[in-house]
């Protein structure tokens, strides 16, 4: 099988909510979303999707996602879409680093893989572990009361893990993780993600202040070294996100005991195959993981479905559902949210159909 053709579409994914804010005074009102697609000479269609949290989150953004897809395409056309191992040495010889430019291409591939051979993705990463798996609802930066009030309705709605976007002001982040764990029972989940958006100090501060309170840190600084240190002066569970880009710093955390736990987002380390690589590390290092993306529609969260479904539940920390929060549908056969769980699709490959009124015109299309 060769690849013949690539296709690249720009979509638009308003949010629910109306807005998403996290640190640094940083907010989405509408996601820039790209999905592509890969034609096959065997008449098979593979979709991937890609969509940054803005260019301020990541050193990615979703222009430059097109830009880098159009210039890597010419040099995939040809090449077996099924010999993922070929494939992704090929985008990294003919770009370096730009992993977010890389993963819808990826995912597409497997997307295709799977239809090829009759299997749904999560059967190609390892296989389903249980029926479904839980969710957490991320909630926007606001004031500790509208937080609180905004768990309780996701909490009514079956989620049992909630991340707090935090990394504003210290002392009203304190007051966000008090008013929110209060409400909160037995065997729920709290994360505090500062998002990089605390110093040190601040950091040292809240983490002190919240000594007493069952709640996770989530990459409270912007370097490896902030986060170390604020990681070895407090007991609680820590998580690293944002600086775990590669299998590397994967490494490096464990080495130091930096995190208990790391959020694997598809797109921060280049698309399925190299995420199942760490997932897979992980798992056999004891680290437990937040399997999701830097956000998405639906074939983004049909991806993270079946990799987050192939991952032994004790490992999978939680996972994200991207799709519920957005207010456009731009695929059939997308997972859909149940009681804060999801599970993968059963159709072969990702299982996901776009609906083509949904793309609109290609950006770019290059082959044939
Ligand atoms: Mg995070």
């Amino acid at each position: 099988m060769q690849i013949r053709k690539i296709t690249a579409y720009k979509v638009d994914l308003p949010l629910h909510e109306g807005s998403y804010k996290w640190s640094g005074g940083n907010s989405v009102t509408v996601f820039d979303s790209t999905v592509v697609a890969i034609e096959t000479d065997a008449g098979i269609t593979g979709h991937g999707e890609v969509c940054p949290l803005g260019p301020a989150y990541l050193p990615a953004y979703a222009a430059g996602a097109r830009t880098g897809m159009a210039e890597l395409a010419p040099g995939l056309l040809g090449l077996d879409p099924c010999e993922l191992g070929i494939l992704n040495r090929r985008m990294d010889q003919l770009m370096r680093g730009h992993p977010y430019v890389k993963s819808a291409i990826d995912m597409a591939c497997w997307d295709i893989l799977g239809q090829a051979t009759g299997q749904p993705v999560v059967t190609l990463l390892g296989g389903r572990h249980a029926a479904d798996f839980a969710l957490y609802r991320a909630i926007s930066q606001d004031t500790p009361e509208a937080m609180a009030a905004s768990v309780a309705r996701y909490r009514e709605e079956g989620y049992t893990k909630f991340q707090l976007k935090v990394g504003g002001d210290p002392d009203t982040d304190i007051d966000r993780i008090h008013a929110v764990r209060a409400l909160l029972r037995r065997g729920d989940v709290l994360v505090a993600d500062a998002n990089t958006g605390w110093r040190q100090h601040e950091a040292m501060r809240v983490a002190a202040a919240v000594r007493d309170t069952d709640v996770y840190i989530e990459q409270p600084c912007l370097s490896y070294e902030e986060c170390l240190a604020v990681r070895r002066h407090t007991d609680r569970p820590f998580v690293l996100d944002e600086l775990i880009d590669e299998l590397g710093m994967v490494l490096r955390g464990v080495e130091d005991q930096a995190m208990d736990v790391i959020n694997l987002k598809i797109s921060k380390v280049g698309g399925l195959t190299k995420a199942r690589q760490i997932r897979d590390l992980c798992v056999s290092l004891g680290i437990a993981m937040t399997i999701e993306d830097t956000w998405g529609g639906d074939i983004i969260t049909a991806a993270i479905a079946h990799l987050a479904h192939s991952t032994p539940p004790e490992f999978l920390f939680t996972a994200t559902d991207f799709n519920s929060y957005v207010t456009v549908s731009i695929a059939h056969g997308a997972p859909q949210r149940q009681n804060g769980r999801l599970a993968a699709p059963q159709a072969p490959g990702l299982g996901t159909t776009p609906k083509p009124e949904a793309l609109g015109p290609p950006v770019f299309s290059i082959g044939k």
